[in-house]
């Protein structure tokens, strides 16, 4: 067991007392300010409030909350964007009304390619998110990761990020109680019919890596049955495509 007499940096991970832990929350919360974009340790992040509540409910942004009005893979401008389906906002707004507290994390990796950071992108990510938010009226924080580092999904960088600086809980939070959902899940193609295969299983990885419950949107908004990977053996209830009456 190691003895800190001075909390020798923010960054260090190393097992402190509980009593070091909590004055090292509370001179970072000093540092993150409410209601602005702030960038920290390579994540840009918006704390609306700090979190309260021992209940995490996690989305992915695009696919997931909304996707482009255009019906271009990636956004045309600011504006470029519905929510992934009419049933979102009120959902969003009655986990919040659950004791819920929202968050975003979104990968982003279009601000920032080596040394060349995008403010166009930075602008019109920042500025949706808190169109968003200002929509539904509900706090919600938001994590971006702009490139590739630890902080990118399906890492938990960003999930570790948000323990670390916007949470003013001692315990931990209910990690049973937590889920995240995204639409990266590694589903191939034709996981539905006539439906392409998910680019990744980014969103799912980090889900595993947090150690919280992971459902794609179909499943958490639209309430269809999850697609399950790697079926083994055919399932006896599952009805055949073709009957051959
Ligand atoms: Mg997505």
């Amino acid at each position: 067991m190691h003895h800190f007499e001075t909390l020798q940096s923010m960054n260090n991970k190393e097992k402190i007392s509980n009593k070091n832990e909590n004055e090292l929350k509370e001179q970072q919360q000093q540092q993150i300010k409410l209601k602005q974009w702030v960038t920290h340790r390579n994540c840009i992040m918006y704390l609306d409030e700090y979190i309260k509540s021992s209940k995490i409910a996690a989305f992915d942004m695009d696919y997931t909350v909304i996707k482009t009005k255009s019906g271009k893979i990636f956004p045309q401008h600011v504006d470029d964007w519905v929510w992934w389906h009419k049933t979102v906002p009120d959902k969003l707004v009655e986990l919040h009304q659950q004791g819920y507290h929202v968050v975003l994390f979104t990968n982003q990796a279009f601000i920032q390619s080596g040394a060349s950071f995008s403010v166009e992108w930075y602008n019109q990510i920042t500025t949706k998110i808190r169109n968003i938010a200002n929509l539904l009226q509900i706090p919600i924080n938001a994590f971006i990761s702009p490139c590739e580092d630890e902080m990118r999904k399906p890492r938990r960088g960003m999930w570790d990020l948000m323990i670390e600086v916007s949470t003013l809980l001692i315990e931990p939070f209910d990690i049973k109680q937590c889920y995240y959902i995204g639409d990266a899940a590694g589903r191939p193609d034709h996981w539905k019919p006539g439906v392409k295969g998910d680019f990744s299983d980014s969103d799912l990885e980090f889900a595993k890596n947090i150690g919280v419950d992971f459902h794609t949107p179909e499943v958490f908004f639209l309430g269809e049955s999850p697609y399950i990977h790697h079926h083994p053996i055919p399932m006896v209830s599952s009805k055949p495509k073709h009957s051959k009456k």
